[in-house]
C-alpha cells in the first residue's frame, strides 16, 4: 500500500497542483484537513480535494470557514481570510466541509495507522514539543503510527519505551523536487506530519506531503516530500481578492 498524505492546502491550488505533480505512484490519498482558509482558490480546492474521494479528516479551518466554528480563537488575519472564504465558497463545498469527520480517522487496509488533523485527544490541539507529543503517543486505545497536520511543519516525532524524539526530514540541496525517506522502526511509536501543502511554516517556501509505504512484511517507510510551485500566482490571486497582504508575503518566507 502506498498512500499519499496530504495536509493543510488551505485553498492554495498552485501547491496543490504542483504537490500532484510531484507525487510518485501512489494506491490512496488521506486529507488531514484544513482544506480552506489563508489562501485564495477555495472552491477550486475543494472540487479537487472532493474528486480524489479520499478520507478527508475536519480541520479548525474547514469548520471556522463553514460556520461550525466561531472565529473568537483566531487572529484577526486569520479571521478576515475565514470570513471572505466563506462568502466566496459555492452552498455545496459548505455541506461537504460541514460534513467532514472529526479524527481520528483509520482505515481498515491499515490496521497500525490513524490520522487526525491536531492530535490524537484534540481535534485543535498543536503538537509542539517532546512533551505533548510523549503524551499522545501513549494515550490508550490509539495506533502506534499517527499522522498530524495543523502545526505547518513537516517532520514529527518518535518514541520508544517513553524517550520521545523529534525529527525532521534532512534534503540534500536541489533545485527540483526533495525527497527523505524515512524507516520506521517496528516496536516504536510515531506522530508524523506531511507539513503543510498550502501554507509552509518552516522556513522553507516549497509545497509539502508525504508517502506512507507499508507491505506488512519489510517495516512502513515513510518518504517526505518538497515541490516547488508558483508562489507568485497563488499571492496574485490572495491580492485580488483582496484578502490580507500578509497572507500573500508569507507563502514565500515559508512562515
Ligand atoms: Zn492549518
Amino acid at each position: 500500500m502506498r498512500l499519499l498524505v496530504l495536509s493543510d492546502i488551505h485553498a492554495n491550488l498552485e501547491a496543490l497542483e504542483a504537490c500532484l505533480e510531484a507525487a510518485p505512484a501512489y494506491d490512496r490519498v488521506v486529507n488531514l484537513g484544513d482544506v480552506v482558509g489563508y489562501n485564495a482558490s477555495p472552491n477550486e480546492v475543494c472540487e479537487r480535494v472532493r474528486a480524489m474521494g479520499c478520507p478527508v479528516v475536519r480541520g479548525n479551518h474547514d469548520r471556522a470557514c463553514s460556520g461550525l466554528l466561531g472565529l473568537s480563537e483566531f487572529n484577526l488575519v486569520a479571521a478576515m481570510s475565514a470570513r471572505w472564504t466563506q462568502t466566496a465558497l459555492e452552498n455545496h463545498h459548505l455541506n461537504w466541509l460541514r460534513s467532514l469527520p472529526q479524527g481520528p480517522v483509520r482505515h481498515d487496509d491499515l490496521p497500525g495507522v490513524e490520522f487526525v488533523h491536531g492530535s490524537p485527544r484534540d481535534e485543535d490541539e498543536y503538537v509542539l514539543d517532546t512533551s505533548t507529543a510523549t503524551f499522545d503517543l501513549h494515550m490508550p486505545g490509539h495506533r502506534d503510527v499517527i499522522f498530524f497536520g495543523h502545526t505547518h511543519l513537516q517532520g514529527g516525532f518518535a518514541d520508544q519505551d517513553g524517550k520521545t524524539r523529534p525529527f525532521t526530514p534532512g534534503y540534500q540541496n536541489s533545485d527540483g523536487v526533495v525527497q527523505a525517506e524515512m524507516t520506521l522502526t517496528p516496536g516504536e511509536r510515531y506522530l508524523i506530519n506531511p507539513g503543510s501543502v498550502g501554507q509552509p511554516r518552516d522556513n522553507d517556501w516549497r509545497a509539502a506531503f508525504a508517502l506512507y509505504e507499508t507491505d506488512g512484511e519489510k517495516p512502513a517507510k515513510v518518504t517526505f516530500y518538497r515541490a516547488p510551485y508558483d508562489v507568485q500566482q497563488a499571492q496574485s490571486r490572495i491580492l485580488a481578492a483582496d484578502l490580507p497582504e500578509r497572507l500573500a508575503t508569507r507563502l514565500a518566507q515559508g512562515r
